[in-house]
């Protein structure tokens, strides 16, 4: 019985082990955990080399040359292990240059030569092979100890930047290694290298650049991310707290004042600041759709047709009404060349113009706004170029970069009076990103700004036809005989929509739950709308209307008033059979185009 196949065999199985386990798992992918899946490659080959050798006279009887192959292959696995792993040691030793490992490979590659042609001899007992001697092994052994002294010389030299558990394999593959050799020098059949690699390898399996640790830094670093997350959210609602505050204080001061107040003016006078103060609590709760949206990429860009001269007249006579009764020039040119119709999503595109204007508008005391639109076109593409220059207060060199930056607001003090949430620009930038354009701005401190967006969009083959122009008056209607059913559950929106209808001559019923809706309608109770809110208690006010519907009688229009305001849902009530939607706060003259349509 050869003793040195007993050695192979168990070496082949738990290599066999490892292989499985290192090969199966995800591996960091570096030059040493490479040369250690070569390593434990060659271990494989090698060690099935020497079982396959043992056996091979029985195994392929009258076929020696194969005895001779495998002999072969096992000097080479020899050769190859021991260069795999000095260049293991070059590489945690920190020599890894291209340079190095190019000699490695020549002095492989021609050790590899020597191996394959050099005289080999075999000594066997009962037709087993027992050992291999000749000018073949002894190359092998040559090589092998350059090998070695190369990497005693390479441990010296880098004590200190290899790591300490590093070294545990190195020094086990020297005092076994030596065993080994003494060994082999009395009993030459005896030949357990081979397993003293395998040896080696394994425990290199616990020293190299771990899968698991790797998982666990990949998961330190998930966690740092969530982390970083979770305080950018923390900072996001302390500052949106704060941000609400303000017109929340105004709101509620001025409400306060007025219980006390008699003088009609005065009252007057605070009801409207109260409205300006609401109108800039909807553009915060706006902008935190938008910025929540656009961070969960949720945002999208919608392409239709559109009349750019149109939309971007609608942008200047808008901001132009937001001058209120300020010394400043408001000048807008829309170039006259600009296609009929482009296809693009003119809401961002109008509110990215409206962001820029209103600033330019906020920031001037006096001077001029000037808004200009402006065309090149290329092909079936139309690049337009959106620029809003004012000469109010401007912004201070140091500033121009964080300008994008949400909840950045300069000159505090002196702004004190101008409202804003810091959001505007930075949802602009992020919509000009969002639709492939650019923006850039330049400011002199104390003389005014210039804002410049340029964005591509198609343009559209249709042509404008000569339109009569659509009239945007409202026809008043008379709405005396008519009757209002409003189901809310919040009983301030009751008071509320009860008084608007009021003020424009709409007699109405309330009702707080979808239940007290059908009973009324169930008792025969007639009206000529429903304004239904959505998000109620029980039943919800979608519910509601599916149980309306299910009577087949039942045809009154209803109109879904709901604080669910974020984008699409007017597509979605719609969709669920509603006949249209207002969002909440109402506006007064959202509810006079709905009331126009359903009570004419
Ligand atoms: P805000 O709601 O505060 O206006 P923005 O994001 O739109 O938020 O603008 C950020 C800050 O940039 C403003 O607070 C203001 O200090 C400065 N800024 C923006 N536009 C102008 C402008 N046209 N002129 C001067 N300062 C401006």
């Amino acid at each position: 019985m050869n003793y040195s196949i007993v050695f192979s065999l168990s070496s082949f199985f738990y290599i066999s082990l490892i292989a499985t386990i290192y090969f199966t798992k995800r591996r960091v992918r570096n030059s040493e955990n490479k040369i250690y899946s070569l390593l434990i490659i060659s271990n494989l080959i090698g060690l099935l080399s020497e079982v396959l050798t043992a056996y091979s006279n029985k195994l392929f009887p009258g076929m020696p040359f194969i005895q001779t192959i495998l002999l072969r292959i096992i000097n080479i696995y020899f050769l190859t292990w021991i260069m795999l792993f000095t260049y293991y040691v070059c590489i945690i030793s920190g020599r890894t240059s291209k340079k190095v490992r190019n000699k490695m490979l020549i002095i492989y590659f021609v050790f590899f030569l020597a191996l394959l042609i050099l005289p080999l001899k075999v000594k066997t007992s009962n037709g087993m092979a027992l050992y291999s001697y000749g000018l073949c092994v002894k190359t092998l052994y040559g090589i092998t100890f350059a090998c070695i002294m190369n990497i005693m010389l390479m441990l010296l030299t880098n004590m200190k930047t290899i790591k300490k558990k590093k070294f545990v394999p190195i020094l086990i593959y020297f005092i076994f290694g030596s065993f080994a050799a003494l060994l082999q020098m009395y009993i030459p059949s005896l030949i357990i290298t081979s397993s003293i690699e395998s040896f080696v390898t394994m425990l290199m399996y616990h020293t190299i650049e771990n899968p698991d640790i790797h998982i666990l830094e990949e998961l330190n670093l998930e966690r740092d991310r969530a982390d970083k997350a979770n305080n950018a959210k923390t900072d996001f609602l302390s500052s949106m707290s704060h941000e609400i505050r303000t017109p929340l204080n105004a709101i509620n001061g001025f409400s306060q004042l007025i219980l006390e107040e008699n003088n009609i003016d005065t009252i007057k006078d605070e009801a409207r600041d109260i409205m300006a103060a609401s109108q800039n609590l909807l553009e915060i709760v706006n902008g935190i759709l938008d910025i929540s949206k656009i961070e969960a990429d949720k945002l999208e860009i919608v392409n239709v047709e559109y009349d750019p001269k149109k939309v971007f007249n609608d942008v200047a006579m808008l901001a132009k009404s937001r001058l209120g009764n300020k010394p400043v020039q408001f000048y807008s040119s829309i170039a006259d060349d600009l296609p009929d119709y482009l296809n693009g999503d003119y809401t961002r595109i109008k509110q990215v113009a409206l962001n820029l204007l209103t600033n330019a508008v906020k920031y001037t005391k006096k001077g001029q706004v000037i808004f200009s639109v402006r065309s090149v076109k290329r092909d079936n593409v139309c690049r337009l170029i959106i620029e809003v220059k004012d000469t109010g207060i401007g912004i201070k060199k140091e500033n121009i970069n964080k300008l994008f930056n949400k909840f950045e607001r300069f000159d505090k003090e002196e702004n004190i009076t101008i409202e804003g949430t810091g959001l505007g620009l930075a949802i602009t930038k992020k919509l000009v990103d969002l639709m492939h354009g650019r923006i850039i701005a330049d400011s002199i401190y104390g003389q005014g700004s210039i804002f410049i967006v340029v964005i591509d969009q198609l343009i559209s083959d249709r042509k404008k036809e000569k339109v009569k122009e659509e009239t945007t008056e409202v026809k008043k209607v008379n709405y005396d005989i008519q009757k209002v059913l409003v189901v809310d559950d919040n009983k301030v929106n009751l008071k509320v929509a009860s008084k608007l209808l009021d003020s424009l001559g709409v007699k109405c019923d309330l009702v707080d739950s979808g239940e007290e809706c059908i009973n009324k309608i169930n008792e025969g109770y007639l009206y000529n709308l429903i304004l239904m809110d959505d998000m109620m208690p029980k039943l919800s006010g979608t519910e509601t209307f599916k149980i309306l519907k299910q009577n087949p009688d039942f045809n009154i229009p209803v109109v879904a008033l709901t604080a669910n305001a974020i984008e699409g849902m007017r597509e979605h009530y719609i969709k669920e059979g509603f006949n249209d939607y207002i969002s909440k706060p109402i506006d007064k003259k959202e509810l006079e185009r709905v009331l126009n349509i359903y009570l004419s």
